[in-house]
């Protein structure tokens, strides 16, 4: 189902995942910082990092095993990204924090629903271990991410209705 057969093939695509995560966080960060939120700028650095060590442990791993070359365009995911880069059509200039979380939360959400359907799809044991792994840090991302989230309830957005005309105040 996913295409995916060897472990070295899910690392391949768990570190361009950890790489697009890493540079969709730093942009989160920029965001944050343009609002002057810098509760949420650190949080988006520290996920920054924690997306970045994760590329850099897997690269590690990959050492000495079979890690097919892929080209970009022959991941085993739809679309041109991984599954958790951000949507970049989302994103807009100065969205706002919670607008910025649930971009994030997203982006968790289909990391962790990428390795675990994985882990449920594969008869690979190596597969099997790799994808519980990842499925799990992508799992406490998920929670971090929530758990900020309820920090910055829907009505504290500022409120636009850009849809409407604008009324004549006559
Ligand atoms: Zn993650």
């Amino acid at each position: 189902m996913t295409g995916i057969e060897t472990a070295g093939e899910l690392l391949a695509h768990a570190y361009q995942m950890e790489l697009e995560a890493e540079e969709r966080y730093t942009y989160l960060a920029q965001q944050m910082e343009l609002h002057n939120n810098a509760d949420l700028a650190k949080l988006f650095r520290d996920l920054a990092r924690v997306e970045g060590v994760h590329a850099g442990d897997i690269l590690e791993q990959m050492k000495g095993m079979a890690v097919p070359e892929i080209a970009l365009l022959d991941y085993k995911w739809s679309g041109n990204e991984s599954p958790e880069a951000l949507d970049m059509g989302d994103m807009h200039y100065l969205m706002t924090p919670r607008q910025a979380l649930l971009l994030a939360l997203k982006a968790e959400q289909n990391a962790f629903d990428f390795f675990n359907h994985l882990l449920r799809a594969t008869s690979d044991n190596e597969v099997k271990r790799f994808a519980a792994e990842f499925a799990e840090e992508e799992q406490e991302h998920v929670e971090l991410v929530q758990n900020e989230l309820e920090k910055y309830p829907e009505s504290d957005e500022p409120i636009r209705d850009d849809m409407d005309p604008p009324v004549s105040q006559g």
